[in-house]
């Protein structure tokens, strides 16, 4: 594979690693390090910015470690090489009546990456985060040691390691409680709304009855309409809600080649919006779908980032505190929307309560908003700029795995624990992001 093929889901910024080394198994050593050069652990390069980049330094590409380890059906207990995808999981556990306890927007995403960026999905406000759900995993550090971790055993490099951003070494293998399902089908009810603020009436409404919920906003429209959307809730079908047989997997559509950057502009991004918005309006009401098209819907059209042209874009995620939360929103929807951005996709969605064991985990309670932009020089900065003042008055944070442009002081802001955690770094990983967001405010060991 060619070093700029190891770009990340948002092709910006584009930063080449000086050299790359596949991985075929866990217990391979690490390659030779040579002085002052860093390292970095890579899954499927799903993170939008630049945290799966090393910039001139190593990267280690894991999708070799794709064997599973062990399967316990009876204890829903499954142990996987660190470069597994969680497609890959889901294909063996589906039929043997297990999910995933959480899962992201998209199933193309290594365990490897899900413990390092400890993501969310859905379920938060029942589940927590990924980290949650891992009961143990392997690091193997530059030194060449080897610890395995648990809650209770190097119970810090444990805690360090979940959302550590791929900073406190490889994982080579993650083991992970599995959810029962009885069937592979989900019961979904999609519910238009009018303006953001029904948004945190249907989250409040319905977050007690049912596991999942998540809602697509409009953040071009504005006035009356201001974040309308669509509010989707689901829960797993139980046995006679559904049929016994699995559903068939969709292969979806591949977008071939890239877009061409003038394709998308502010009055398609609008239509588009817009498009979509009565699309779903007229879907709405009660629905039984195969688990895929509920938790996966983006993954029906591989490679959709190239829809961005070669500019590629931003995805800016942010969390508000709950009592902040609906005020912001509001207020951050109505900076894009009259801001005129190329903005496509708004996804909103309530965490709850359960504390994320990560040091540096993102999730926390409060609501966040994940905006994607295309990056139109200048006013898409100064726009960001604006939205990261708002966030840091409201004690709000961004999430790194989305991240290609947040200064330090921001980081900073987000993840007050960051000092403590630079302990637990091994001295030679490093990322593009880790050496932007720290740049100038300490060296952690890590260059
Ligand atoms: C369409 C889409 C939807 C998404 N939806 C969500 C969502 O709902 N919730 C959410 O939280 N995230 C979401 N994401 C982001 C995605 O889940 C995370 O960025 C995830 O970490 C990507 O995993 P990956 O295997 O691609 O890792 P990469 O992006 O390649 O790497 C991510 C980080 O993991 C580290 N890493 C990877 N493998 C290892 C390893 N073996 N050992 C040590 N470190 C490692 C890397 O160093 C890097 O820091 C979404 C992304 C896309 C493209």
């Amino acid at each position: 594979m060619r070093r700029d093929a190891y770009e990340s889901w948002g092709r910006y910024p584009r930063h080449r690693p000086a050299l790359v080394w596949r991985l075929w198994g866990s217990s391979e050593r690490l390659p030779p390090l040579r002085e002052g050069m860093t390292v970095l652990a890579r899954g499927y390069g799903r993170s939008y910015g630049d945290s799966c980049l090393n910039e001139g330094g190593l990267l280690l590409d894991t999708r070799g470690l794709n064997r599973v380890v062990a399967f316990e059906p009876e204890r829903g207990i499954l142990r996987c090489e660190a470069g597994v995808s969680l497609a890959q999981v889901l294909s063996l556990i589906v039929p043997h009546g297990y999910f995933l306890p959480v899962t992201p927007g998209t199933r193309w995403v290594s365990l490897g990456g899900a413990v390092a960026n400890d993501v969310h999905g859905k379920n938060h406000h029942r589940a927590g985060s990924f980290g949650c759900h891992v009961r143990a995993f392997e690091v193997v550090r530059s030194t060449g040691e080897r610890f395995v971790c648990t809650p209770t055993q190097h119970g810090e490099l444990f805690r360090a390691t979940i959302g550590g951003l791929g900073l406190t070494g490889l994982l080579t293998w993650v083991e992970l409680q599995l959810r029962p399902v009885e069937t592979a089908w989900m019961r979904v009810e999609i519910i238009p709304f009018e303006h953001v603020r029904d948004f945190f009436r249907l989250s409040q409404e319905s977050d007690e009855a049912w596991e999942y919920t998540v809602a697509w906003v409009d953040v071009t429209a504005r006035g009356r309409q201001l974040g309308r959307g669509i509010f989707w809730r689901g829960n797993h079908a139980r046995r006679g809600e559904a049929p016994a047989r699995l559903p068939s997997q969709s292969q979806g559509l591949s977008l071939p080649l890239e877009a061409p950057s003038w394709m998308l502009n502010p009055w398609s991004a609008r239509a588009l919006n817009a498009l979509y918005y009565r699309l779903q309006r007229w879907r709405s009401g009660p629905k039984l779908m195969p688990y895929e098209r509920f938790f996966y819907p983006l993954d029906g059209l591989r490679n959709w980032n190239r829809l961005y042209g070669r500019r590629g874009f931003l995805q800016y995620q942010c969390v508000f505190p709950p009592r902040e939360a609906e005020s912001a929103v509001e207020e951050m929807i109505g900076r894009v929307a009259a801001a005129r951005a190329t903005a496509l996709l708004g996804v909103l969605k309530r965490f709850g309560e359960i504390p994320s064991p990560g040091m540096l985990s993102f999730p926390r309670p409060g609501t966040t908003l994940a905006v994607d932009l295309a990056l139109e020089g200048k006013r898409t900065w100064h726009l960001l700029e604006e939205l990261d003042e708002l966030v840091r008055q409201t004690g709000g944070a961004l999430y790194p795995a989305k991240d290609a442009r947040m200064p330090p002081e921001m980081f900073a802001a987000s993840f007050p624990q960051w000092r403590a955690f630079c302990a637990y770094c091994d001295p030679a990983f490093s990322s593009s992001f880790w050496r932007r967001v720290t740049a100038g405010m300490l060296s952690c060991g890590a260059s």
